[in-house]
């Protein structure tokens, strides 16, 4: 009997931090759509994704064309 619960708090564990990562991948295409806007940048932004916070580099690129700014070439 006892087994059985831990299988139901591990199958319960795993479906909600499905949830909260489904979540939170929602949200993080939000932020995306919304640098997806036309910046600052006279050629356009980076595309690339920053390594250390996740969230898109906010770089403009240096060239017309360009896809990603000098530091994600
Ligand atoms: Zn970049």
């Amino acid at each position: 009997m006892k087994t059985l619960m831990k299988k139901v708090t591990i199958v319960s564990l795993l479906i909600l931090s499905s949830v909260i990562l489904f979540s939170f991948n929602k949200s993080n295409e939000n932020t995306n759509f919304k640098q997806d806007q036309p910046t600052e940048c006279r050629y356009g932004q980076c595309r690339a994704t920053a390594a250390s916070t996740g969230n898109r580099c906010l770089h403009c690129v240096s060239n017309e064309g360009d896809s990603y700014c000098w530091q994600h070439k």
